[in-house]
């Protein structure tokens, strides 16, 4: 029996070795890392996992590689497989644990959302303009939202989140760069889940919002006002949580508003650009909390999605676009949807202004003068430095300084790298710019980075949002 225990464990661990090359990290990680095989009787193996969320995405989305996976491990002496929601045996600590307690408070099915790609939902179709006091814009919500395969998981997570707030994954974590939709699918969960309950308090607001009328009600002696709007929301969504970073008083506000709103199970969101870990200053106690629900990231949309956007858009619209422009334009604007959408009006807008029909050539000229902007626009040594300083919130002079303090080393490493890759300045000169350091630190510095690039997906991820902002602004 122990035998056969270990035989199933190590069955599976193979089966998730394998899976684990296929699928990104946070995939793997919110799907499959708390699963397991209970037991394989006739061919038939019984998965369990945590909650009815990961059974409905396993089921939809990855059952063929893991019954392919599992045949070849076994010579193909698996025909079926089961997955069998049990909150218990699958709990191992970390991610996800508190999640599946309150998943266990309520019965399942936990969930009928199809996860990508589904419309059918009427939820929020004809409403009315933002209901102003709760911040929403009327344009965010889940019909016009494209998902594809960057933003699946994230997507899938607030249709959650919209029908079961407060019951399936609390906090959810959104992250991902510059203008790939997060705040859009924030605020769409605010907007279903008024559409279904109008009288549901909803909460939206950006972290500098939170911190600005914290300190200013804090300062007229009114903090009770804040604490009274804040810790009565059902649902608080909370946009650009990075900003948080080293505001002492309000990290301690935010993390006493999210207890007491974790405690009544009310549904708490965050967005941000990076993951919880990469926030630098934030406090160990938040940080756990976020991660005690779901994070869930969106990546750069394929040229398919971004195909798939402008079509929409243009649909809203009521505006034909030949394939090739459609086309065109995805090619040329690839990491940012904003900058898609801006560069889809420049095109229409130049030809509704002139009355006349958009051509290849004509929309080649019109996004020019853009993609010369936003391809390689010249950044100088200076904005990398600002904005390094800023992005992990580094003072100019600890940057530059002599410190080696390793939460000073690596942004002052990833400058000296940036300074080489983007601005194509010479080793002595980063050397120069970095506090008059020798050119053979810039280079290992560089070295050091280009290593680290290739095995660390998340500076990766982190150097592309860097790079993001650096071409944004
Ligand atoms: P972020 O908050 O991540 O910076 P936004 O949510 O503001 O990005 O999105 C930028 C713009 O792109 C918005 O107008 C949004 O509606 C649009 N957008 C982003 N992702 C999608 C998507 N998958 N489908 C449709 N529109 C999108
Ligand atoms: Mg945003």
């Amino acid at each position: 029996m122990v035998n056969d225990t270990l035989d199933l464990r190590q069955l599976w661990q193979s089966v998730l070795a394998e899976l684990e090359l296929s699928l990104s990290r946070a995939n793997f990680t919110t799907w499959l890392k708390h699963t397991a095989i209970a037991s394989v009787d006739a061919a038939v193996v019984v998965v369990v996992v945590p909650n009815g969320f990961t059974q409905t995405w396993l089921k939809n989305k990855y059952h063929a590689d893991i019954l392919k996976t599992l045949r070849r491990l076994t010579n193909n002496a698996v025909s079926e497989i089961v997955y069998r929601i049990d909150a218990t045996a699958t709990r191992s600590g970390g991610g996800m644990t508190v999640t599946v307690t309150t998943v266990e408070k309520n019965a399942p099915p936990i969930l009928t959302t199809t996860p990508a790609g589904a419309h059918t939902n009427k939820e929020t179709e004809q409403q009315p303009a933002a209901t102003d006091q709760t911040g929403l814009n009327a344009k965010y919500v889940f019909e016009s939202f494209i998902v594809g395969k960057n933003n699946e998981l994230a997507y899938a997570a607030c249709r959650a989140v919209a029908q079961k707030p407060g019951k399936v994954y609390n906090p959810l974590f959104i992250y991902g760069g510059v203008g790939l939709g997060k705040t859009h699918l924030l605020q769409a969960i605010g907007r279903a889940m008024l559409a279904v309950r109008p009288e549901t308090q909803v909460r939206y607001i950006t972290c500098e919002q939170f911190t600005n009328e914290f300190v200013s009600l804090v300062r007229s002696g009114r903090s009770k006002d804040f604490k009274d709007v804040y810790r009565n929301a059902d649902l608080l969504l909370i946009d650009d949580i990075q900003f948080i970073t080293g505001k002492e008083g309000t990290q301690e506000e935010l993390f006493h508003t999210f207890n007491t709103l974790h405690q009544l199970d009310k549904q708490v969101v965050f967005t941000s650009d990076r993951p919880p870990k990469a926030i630098p200053g934030l406090e160990q106690r938040m940080l756990s909390r976020f991660e005690w629900g779901m994070i869930a990231d969106i990546a750069m949309p394929d040229v398919e999605t971004r195909k798939a956007i402008i079509r929409s858009k243009c649909d809203e619209r009521g505006i034909k676009l030949d394939d090739v422009i459609t086309n065109y334009i995805a090619s040329t604007v690839q990491n940012n949807i904003r900058e898609l959408e801006g560069a889809l009006n420049r095109v229409v807008a130049f030809h509704e202004l002139n009355g006349t029909k958009p051509t290849l050539e004509s929309a080649k000229s019109v996004l020019s003068s853009l993609t010369a902007h936003s391809g390689r626009r010249s950044v100088t040594p200076r904005q990398i430095i600002m904005l390094i300083s800023q992005f992990y919130d580094i003072s100019l002079e600890h940057l530059t300084g002599s410190s080696r303090k390793k939460e000073l080393v690596m942004p002052r490493q990833i400058a000296m790298y940036l300074l080489r890759e983007e601005a194509h300045c010479s080793y002595p000169s980063i050397g120069h710019e970095l506090g008059g350091r020798d050119h053979t630190t810039a280079i290992h510095a560089y070295e050091k980075i280009s290593r680290c690039v290739e095995a660390d997906e998340r500076l990766r991820q982190e150097l592309q949002t860097i790079r993001q902002r650096l071409y944004a602004g």
